[in-house]
């Protein structure tokens, strides 16, 4: 099979569906190709929690189709749209709880919505370049090998597959050693007595590193109305589970939060280090790994934790969650310094706004103070992500988009979260078209023609003052009504603890 087309966006997941929607509202024929036969990538593959926030503190960094998209779930009673985090510390300021299955189709119906075809179950083979040039790709389902052309392709692989095979520079992992952020197998259990286990929360805070209460700050659903929590933990039982033998994690405690159903309890708790998911083996060996610890982390809660008595099992990620492999060499190398100090670019296509937060990439440890610990780094403000680094070195005819566009592990660990590369996506997808659209390859695309178009779109690409102040004043209230009205909350025993 052979097709042509102007963009063909490689990869559904957050920032692959959301480009895809870009490039198809901007009217430019586009294909969508994913392995999986839905979209929403790793959060709908690996079966992930929350979105953390599009949020620096109150201020909503991420808007336009992100926004959109959120905006369409909780429309359909599927999300509670961003919630404020009292404690921020692990979570972030903001987390928007969704369904998982809801979210599929939702993505896929606004990327039909923008005239976009989609084709699924096709794995991505090997790209087709025409000297420095990106010309298509090749990949593979059960028609056999498809060859589909394309003026521009977007890589949203998430692991730069279509930029790697066109012969683009990358770095693997952190620059000293090569080690990638851990592999998460994310599983759900069912029939929790979340109250009771909310009971053992408030009673026993010396039991957790950190938890906290959501607040409720815009209106959705009262068919999802409830409390909602997320903490970490439980250090005394995972401590003496493994001192008997009786607990296999790759972590020191147990990381949960609730979701929109009852009674479902998500596990964010599994840890699978020193593998290369690139790597067919590795991958492999990852996915026993990860489904062995939550074979053993079920049995493990319903024995020792208060509200697990009854549980189940009762879902398991698709696949592995892979925080991080490559990270393509592109015009510009973002950094934890840009990050950290919310540097702004003069070729700003979207904001960054998540703390750096880099899990343990080789032992059980949480956040310390250790070399090998994982990091969790305040910014100092908003910052921005460059349109160079999206843009790989010496190869034409590709935009990147996602968690492996240009940029150090340290600062991938703050972008990387599903608003960062949404934004992310927008632009890509955006850039692909207006590229298309003025006959010139992406890297000489008139940036300032790209940001006005991006702004017509609703992303926001500046600061502004005064939707800050109602965005802060809003919160507070929201925060002060809720204290008022839940004296007795996980987060504030934290502070008392
Ligand atoms: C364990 C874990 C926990 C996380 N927790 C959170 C969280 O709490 N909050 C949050 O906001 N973010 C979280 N994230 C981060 C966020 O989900 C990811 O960074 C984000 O999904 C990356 O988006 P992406 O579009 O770049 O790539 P992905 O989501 O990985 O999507 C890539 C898409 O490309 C497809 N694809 C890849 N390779 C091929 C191929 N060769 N052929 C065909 N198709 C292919 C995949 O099927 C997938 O649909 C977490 C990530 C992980 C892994």
């Amino acid at each position: 099979m052979s097709k042509e087309y102007d963009v063909i966006i490689m990869g559904g997941g957050p920032s692959g569906f959301i480009a895809a929607i870009a490039a198809g509202r901007a009217g430019v024929r586009t294909l969508l190709v994913d392995k999986n036969g839905f979209l929403g990538g790793a959060p709908t593959s690996a079966a992930l929690g929350p979105i953390s926030p599009f949020h620096f503190g109150d201020e909503q960094v991420v808007k336009g189709i992100p926004q959109e998209f959120i905006d369409r779930m909780v429309e359909y009673g599927a999300s509670t749209g961003h919630m404020k985090t009292l404690y921020e510390h692990g979570s972030g300021s903001y987390s928007c709880f969704y369904d998982r299955e809801r979210y599929k189709w939702i993505a896929y119906e606004m990327v039909k919505e923008a005239g976009v075809d989609v084709l699924f179950h096709s794995f991505f083979n090997r790209t087709i370049v025409e000297g420095n040039r990106v010309t298509g790709i090749n990949v593979v389902n059960k028609s056999g090998e498809n060859i589909l052309k394309a003026k521009i392709v977007v890589d949203a692989t998430g692991d730069g597959d279509v930029a790697e095979k066109a012969g683009a520079e990358f770095t693997f992992g952190r620059m000293k050693d090569g080690k990638t952020q851990p592999a998460t197998l994310m599983f759900e259990m069912g029939n929790v007595n979340t109250e009771k286990l909310y009971q053992f929360m408030l009673e026993n805070p010396d039991e957790f590193e950190w938890k906290s209460d959501f607040v409720p700050v815009r209106k959705f659903s009262d068919k999802l109305s409830k409390k909602y929590f997320v903490a970490q933990g439980f250090n005394r039982f995972v401590r003496e589970a493994i001192n008997k033998e009786e607990l296999y994690i790759g972590r020191d405690s147990i990381l949960l939060l609730n979701s929109i159903h009852p009674g479902i309890i998500h596990f964010n708790s599994t840890r699978v280090v020193n593998i290369d998911a690139t790597d067919g083996d590795g991958r492999t060996k990852a996915e026993i790994d990860g489904r062995r610890q939550v074979e053993s982390i079920v049995k493990f809660m319903t024995k020792y934790v208060p509200g697990f008595e009854n549980a189940f099992l009762s879902v398991t990620g698709n696949e592995i969650g892979v925080r991080e492999t490559r990270h393509i060499i592109g015009n510009y190398v973002l950094t934890a310094d840009d990050v950290t100090n919310g540097r702004k670019q003069e070729d700003v296509i979207a904001r960054g706004y998540f703390p750096i937060d880099v899990h343990n990439m080789v032992g059980r440890e949480g956040y310390g103070q250790s070399d090998d610990a994982g990091v969790w780094t305040d910014l100092k403000d908003s910052y921005d992500i460059p349109y160079r680094a999206l843009i790989p070195t010496g190869v034409d005819g590709l935009v990147i988009a996602g968690r492996c566009i240009s940029a150090t592990s340290e600062a991938h660990g703050s972008f990387r979260t599903q608003g960062g590369v949404m934004a992310i996506g927008q632009a890509a997808g955006s850039a692909a078209a207006l590229s298309v659209l003025n006959n010139v390859h992406p890297r000489d695309l008139d940036v300032e023609k790209l940001q006005e178009y991006l702004i017509e779109n609703r992303a926001s690409l500046r600061r502004d003052p005064i939707a800050v102040e109602n965005e802060k004043w809003k919160a507070l209230q929201s925060v002060k009504n809720f204290l008022a009205d839940n004296p007795n909350n996980i987060t504030s025993s934290v502070f008392q603890g």
